[in-house]
């Protein structure tokens, strides 16, 4: 082990800053933020941004203020240029799977094989999840509605939607074209 504090020590030399160990308890320190009493994921400020849009019926990433890079994963500085300065904006919801897999079946009776899916996800096998390569040129992860399998080829077509939780805010997936065009299947339990 001693990878962590050997990779911190450089990040932080890269900025100039010389860390001590006083200094490094007082950046570990948690903090407890108030929010609102919501169920679903517990959200950090700086990307409720990303919550808060999707609540709202829109995909929104950070642009950043200086270089203008579009990013994810959502972070509170480019990994560009470094600035922690950005706005969040709404982008494209579409984009093509890149890596898609399959969950045929959730399994509780293979203890070694850690391939067993707590509920809700177990119940709700089969499903697809996986990357799609957005037009804005990043890549999201997420559950990928799609009947007919293409979405299992890298390149088909998808288009970001939102998905109801079980509990509150809703999260964001994808559906392929065969389950967008009817009412009957906008409207199946997925
Ligand atoms: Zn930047
Ligand atoms: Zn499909």
């Amino acid at each position: 082990m001693g990878y962590p504090v050997g990779r911190l020590t450089g990040a932080h030399e890269r900025e100039g800053e010389l860390m001590t160990s006083s200094e490094f308890d007082a950046d570990t320190a948690l903090t407890t933020v108030k929010a609102g009493r919501g169920p679903s994921q517990h959200v950090h400020p700086d990307v409720a941004g990303f919550w808060n849009a999707l609540s709202a019926g829109h995909l929104a990433l950070q642009r950043c203020g200086e270089c203008s890079t579009i990013r994810f994963p959502l972070s509170t500085h480019c990994h560009v240029c470094l600035s922690g300065d950005y706005a969040w904006e709404r982008i494209d919801p579409r984009g093509t799977v890149n890596v898609a897999v399959k969950i045929h079946e959730g399994v509780s009776t293979m203890p070694y094989s850690g391939a067993s899916l707590p509920e809700p996800w177990k119940s709700m096998a089969p499903f697809v999840t996986g990357a799609v390569d957005m037009e804005v040129g990043v890549r999201l992860p997420g559950r990928i509605l799609c009947s007919c399998d293409k979405a299992l080829s890298p390149g088909t077509p998808v288009t970001a939607v939102l998905l109801d939780t079980r509990d509150g805010a809703p999260v964001h997936g994808f559906v392929h074209d065969c389950n967008s065009s009817t009412s009957e299947s906008s409207n199946r339990e997925w």
